[in-house]
């Protein structure tokens, strides 16, 4: 969710500076501003709407630095202006700080400010936290670097809430200060130089050396070197990790948006999450990264999933998946809901928290709830080193690459894949035979073929999306594993065509969903030939029977649907515990074509962040 970039050295910050910013783009954002340090003082530029607003603002107004902060705002405090875009400024107007997160008690730090004749400028809660951080340093003697690390402990002492910043002074030349609480900061080291950002995306073209910050840990970086240090005033522990992607995977290639990409990525995604993790010697599968021994996991008598949006449709097929291999009893929480809800959890229950950013804030609270109450309890992430990656116990991660586009698709099947991973290794530990295990890696082999061969559909899916494109509402069915499928698939047509979307059991159509059964409302079934084939088949028909449209998702040599449905989507057949890997991507598609009919803007939908890092 919004995004900071920070540049030093000896390059024109400017240009860095944007780029960046653009590459963070995809995290969401209403406005976006950057403040550059140079011989004459600093200077500040803001625009409401996208960066390239910005950027026609510096055209008209320009500026250079070879040092400057920049920030997208995605507002939680304040209406999107041209006064609440960041950087925020000090009493003395010499500070100017960007931040990510929420300042929780900004009221009443405000008021005490306002007491001691301190003049706002915005409605933010940020600009109280950069008239805190001035005001100490304007207390100080010393007028240098020490004194600004030391102003800016004193501030975030103060202070309850989140926080991802980065800090300027006018009198400080050649120094950038960033701390985190709760809101990623990255350091990325170069050569002269050293950058700021909230994410490795934006810096990934400069450098590939990276320390990823903790919270309460305080940076200050020049051109020449960087020091790490904490809130309290001691010092940190740190590690430079090298990013393991490049600027090429973070690039759109010959696709006119990341989700199409993306989309198009799964067959290598999907084989990524599986890669290494398959021993046909042992006819299993090998997680090491959980960090249990297979003793530990025996013991296991139940397994919670918690995530948000996409995650947690994820986890709902989750439930499916691993309980059909496994037997273990599997139940889904919205992690919103598990950090409240005080659940009665067993002993020898296994939490896995889900999050493609690693970064999402309610998933990170369920995942220290469930460690207050002492679970173990497990990550599964697409973003390396990200907080919940460091803070769980063990975990999974994807290995799906950059995910960008804001409707989340590639990590999706990536998540199924790993549970399906996890049912193998849980109930192999169980009930399952050396020779069930065998079959079920040769069915896991066959996968990403399966998945490219389901890409093939896209041109009759792109003109079945161009027939119903102008439908007010679309109901999605399915059942089984298969109803999470249509969960999400309702989720991506809302999110990037904004076009009303629900998704259904099947079985439920009769218990109040069919009242919006009409001529011009599409219902997309999931129907696939499995054991409740001919259940779904009956419901199609009652919807049929009132003359509502239907698109229905079956599978390859199925001769029954296209007798009844508008629309048949035939996907390769596969075991029910890979199948909605498949049933999945038909519909992502239907999305993408949607909303590009309409002229949607499909990688930057209205009002969405990419990574939610705030409550
Ligand atoms: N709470 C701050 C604001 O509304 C920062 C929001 C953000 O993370 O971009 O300005």
């Amino acid at each position: 969710m919004c995004g900071i970039v920070a540049y030093i050295g000896p390059s024109d910050a400017l240009p860095v500076l944007l780029d960046g910013l653009r590459r963070l783009e995809y995290r969401g954002y209403d406005s976006a501003g950057l403040a550059l340090l140079n011989p004459g003082g600093i200077e500040v530029r803001k625009a409401v709407g996208r960066i390239a607003n910005l950027a026609t603002e510096i055209e008209k107004f320009p500026i250079r630095g070879q040092a400057g902060i920049s920030h997208t705002r995605w507002a939680t405090h304040g209406a999107v202006t041209r006064d609440n875009a960041h950087p925020h400024a000090d009493q003395s107007g010499k500070l100017h700080l960007v931040h990510n997160g929420v300042i929780e008690n900004y009221q009443s730090l405000r008021e005490q400010l306002q007491e001691r004749g301190h003049i706002f400028h915005s409605q933010t809660d940020t600009e109280v936290l950069a008239h805190l951080v001035g005001e100490a340093f304007d207390r100080s003697t010393s007028r240098d670097g020490a004194a600004l690390i030391e102003a800016l402990r004193q501030a975030l002492r103060q202070v309850i809430g989140t926080y991802g910043i980065s800090v300027i002074h006018a009198e400080v030349p050649g120094l950038i200060v960033g701390a985190r609480r709760g809101s990623p900061l990255v350091l990325g080291i170069g050569k002269h130089e050293h950058f700021l950002a909230s994410d490795v995306s934006a810096i990934v073209a400069h450098t590939r050396e990276v320390v990823y910050l903790n919270d309460y840990e305080i940076v200050a970086i020049q051109a020449e070197g960087f020091e790490i240090s904490t809130v309290s005033g001691t010092g940190a522990d740190f590690q430079v990790s090298k990013v393991e992607f490049t600027a090429e995977s973070v690039d759109k290639g010959q696709f006119p948006h990341y989700m199409l990409k993306e989309i198009h990525e799964q067959p290598n995604s999907v084989r990524d999450a599986m890669r290494g993790r398959l021993s046909i010697e042992e006819a299993t599968a090998k997680l090491g990264g959980l960090n249990m021994t297979n003793a530990e996991l025996r013991a296991v008598d139940r397994v919670i999933l918690t995530g948000c949006g996409t995650a947690l449709h994820s986890a709902l097929v989750g439930e499916y998946l691993i309980e059909s291999l496994s037997h273990i009893p599997v139940e889904c929480e919205f992690a919103s809901e598990f950090r409240y809800r005080n659940i009665p959890l067993d002993r020898d229950t296994l939490v896995f928290v889900i999050s493609q950013s690693g970064e999402t804030a309610d998933t990170l609270a369920a995942l220290r709830e469930s460690q207050r109450k002492g679970h173990r309890t497990l990550g599964i992430c697409n973003n390396v080193a990200s907080t919940i990656a460091r803070e769980s116990d063990g975990g999974v991660y994807m290995h799906a690459g950059p995910e960008i586009g804001v409707a989340a698709t590639k990590s999706f099947t990536s998540q199924l894949t790993i549970f399906a991973l996890l049912g193998l290794l849980l109930g192999r530990i169980r009930h399952l035979s050396h020779s069930d295990g065998r079959d079920i890696i040769a069915e896991m082999e066959k996968l990403p073929d399966l998945v490219a061969r389901t890409l093939e559909l896209e041109t009759q899916v792109a003109a079945i999306a161009k027939k119903y494109a102008r439908a007010n509402n679309f109901l999605f069915m399915g059942r089984q594993a298969h109803y999470p499928v249509a969960l999400e698939g309702a989720l991506k047509l809302k999110e990037i065509s904004y076009i009303s979307a629900s998704g259904y059991p099947s079985a439920e159509l009769k218990h109040g969903v069919i009242a919006l059964v009409t001529e011009e409302t599409p219902s997309v079934f999931i129907a696939p030939q499995d054991a409740v084939f001919e259940k779904n088949l009956s419901n199609i028909e009652e919807v049929k029977a009132r003359k509502g449209p239907v698109i229905a998702i079956g599978t390859e040599g199925d001769t029954s649907l296209r007798k009844v449905c508008d629309e048949v989507i035939l996907i390769p057949d596969a075991p029910v515990y890979l199948s909605p890997i498949l049933s999945v991507i038909p519909l992502q598609m239907l999305a993408y074509h949607i909303a590009n009919e309409l002229g949607c803007d499909v990688d930057k939908p209205r009002n969405l962040a990419k990574s939610v890092t705030v409550e």
